[in-house]
């Protein structure tokens, strides 16, 4: 079969169930795609061939014995800030470009555990800091889409492999957006869970009060069936919530769109910036949910201004403190012939780290600094809880909040150099991660250069299920999720 990659998650997990095809083969097909079309895309930073068909002939062994679970044999790639034990995890940056993790991150073991075959790394801005993967020590990710823009970031190099049908699923992470917006640039479904649903353990801290995992799929039914392997209570992570678990596959018509009520933010239709294209297809796509019986209603998130001021203080604190622990001592990248222990840190830092990180690590510890903390870091803590009872207060009236995900669509590679401007462009998704909300991106269209674009639906905390359930229907009902771009269309 050559189409392989055109199944959905379900088709692939019957396929390998009804033996149409293998593990082996599946994953073979994977590879070769690969091999030759991601040298056009760039979404892997490490391909694991031998280690992925091992994966796959013991997947087809247990599929053979009637021991298979769900997801036995299906395909995936894990975002490089992932720690897998024997394969490198490198968070894109130079400082960890010889780093071989002892042990699996949690949502990679429940990944093996569940029978997931690994086909590798893939691409990110450096310590998903960022919202292009420009800032990879590895290199930018280029957009299935059009090979010139970027894929958005920093989970940039899962939603280009799945684009480009190099993966079925992904996994990736949130901190302000890293999930929702690559999936709004790639035309796919990304789903960023609450706060404390899946385990940072093993994950790479950027900023560990907003981080957090999820899946990234074509359709909001791929993404429920990675969702199922990849939530759960962890021991091993503190602020992983010990609460029962959804079964979002089998949720995925528990809600219904007739009756529901979205509620549509005044403040984030007037935002500068919104391009004209992206406002018309969110809005049609709203149009389509009150077809579908939805009622649309007006509410006031009135801290929209102090989103982009509160996450830029609040992120690069945290980052600036989970960073020091790279120092050139432990592990990572260790600069050569240092004087003394000093010129170690300054050198392994200055030369491990690249501008960005380097950006957000000094702006971070001049806010924690002595003098500085109260007036910055804690008055950012204080926006922050206003910010969360904004959103509440808006769940008192709506089930659910509509939203761009991205005030724009893809933009060309080197188009977005001013750090600041970047910036700018989060501010539909920073929000959510500060009030540890549950959000997730629906491909609803194209804009005049054939861009995707999606539309954000922000959940009340542990309500992924409702999301997924509601997008699933408008996936019913649409066909953008099932558009694939140029170059996916290519056979290996
Ligand atoms: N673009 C945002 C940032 O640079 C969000 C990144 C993320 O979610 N990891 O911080």
């Amino acid at each position: 079969m050559t189409d392989l990659h055109r199944l959905s998650v379900r088709e692939m997990a019957e396929g390998l169930k009804s033996a149409q095809f293998s593990s082996r083969e599946l994953t073979q097909h994977y590879l070769d795609r690969i091999a030759k079309i991601d040298q056009h895309v760039k979404s892997y930073v490490t391909v694991t061939p031998e280690h992925a068909l091992a994966q796959a002939d013991a997947a087809d062994g247990l599929l053979k014995s009637g021991m298979a679970g769900a997801l036995t044999g299906v395909p995936l790639a894990h975002k490089d800030i992932f720690c897998t034990q024997g394969i490198k995890t490198t968070a894109g940056s130079k400082i960890l470009d010889n780093f071989i993790s002892p042990y699996d991150a949690t949502v990679v073991s429940k990944a093996k555990a569940a029978g997931l075959v690994t086909l590798g790394k893939v691409n990110m801005d450096e310590f998903a800091m960022g919202s292009t993967s420009e800032s990879s020590y590895y290199g930018a990710t280029k957009n299935p889409w059009n090979l010139d823009c970027v894929p958005g970031g920093s989970s940039g190099g899962s939603a280009a492999a799945v684009a480009a049908d190099l993966t079925p699923i992904a996994t990736g992470t949130d901190t302000g957006g890293s999930i929702r917006q690559p999936a709004s640039f790639c035309g796919l479904t990304g789903l960023k869970p609450t706060y404390g649903r899946v385990s940072r353990f093993g994950m790479i801290a950027y900023a560990s009060s907003l981080d957090q995992g999820g899946p990234m799929a074509r359709s909001a039914e791929d993404c429920a069936y990675l969702m199922n392997v990849m939530a759960g209570h962890d021991q091993k992570d503190s602020t992983s919530v010990n609460k029962d678990v959804d079964d979002y596959v089998a949720d995925l018509n528990a809600t219904t769109v007739k009756g529901l009520r979205i509620g549509i933010p005044k403040q984030y239709f007037n935002v500068q910036g919104l391009d004209a294209d992206v406002k018309a297809r969110v809005e049609e796509s709203l149009k389509k949910l009150e077809e579908m019986g939805a009622t649309l209603v007006e509410i006031d998130l009135n801290m929209t201004d102090a989103y982009v001021p509160t996450y830029y203080l609040i992120a690069p604190a945290e980052a600036s403190s989970n960073l020091q622990r790279y120092d050139g001592v432990r592990y990572g990248y260790r600069a050569e012939n240092p004087k003394d222990i000093l010129d170690l840190y300054k050198r392994s830092r200055s030369e491990g780290f690249g501008a960005e990180v380097q950006r957000r690590i000094l702006i971070g510890t001049y806010a924690l600094s002595a003098g500085y903390y109260d007036a910055y870091y804690v008055k950012a803590q204080k926006v922050r809880r206003l910010i969360q009872q904004d959103f509440l207060k808006a769940f008192e009236s709506v089930d659910v909040i509509a939203a761009p995900s991205a005030p724009t669509t893809a933009y060309k590679i080197g188009a977005s150099l001013d750090p600041v401007e970047m910036y700018l462009g989060d501010i539909y998704t920073i929000a959510v991660n500060l009030a540890g909300l549950p959000a997730i991106n629906a491909p609803v269209g194209f804009d005049a250069n054939n861009l995707p674009v999606g539309l954000q639906l922000i959940g009340n905390y542990w309500s992924e299920s409702q999301l997924l359930s509601v997008v699933h229907q408008y996936q019913q009902a649409t066909d953008w999720h099932t558009k694939r771009a140029a170059i996916a269309e290519e056979n290996a």
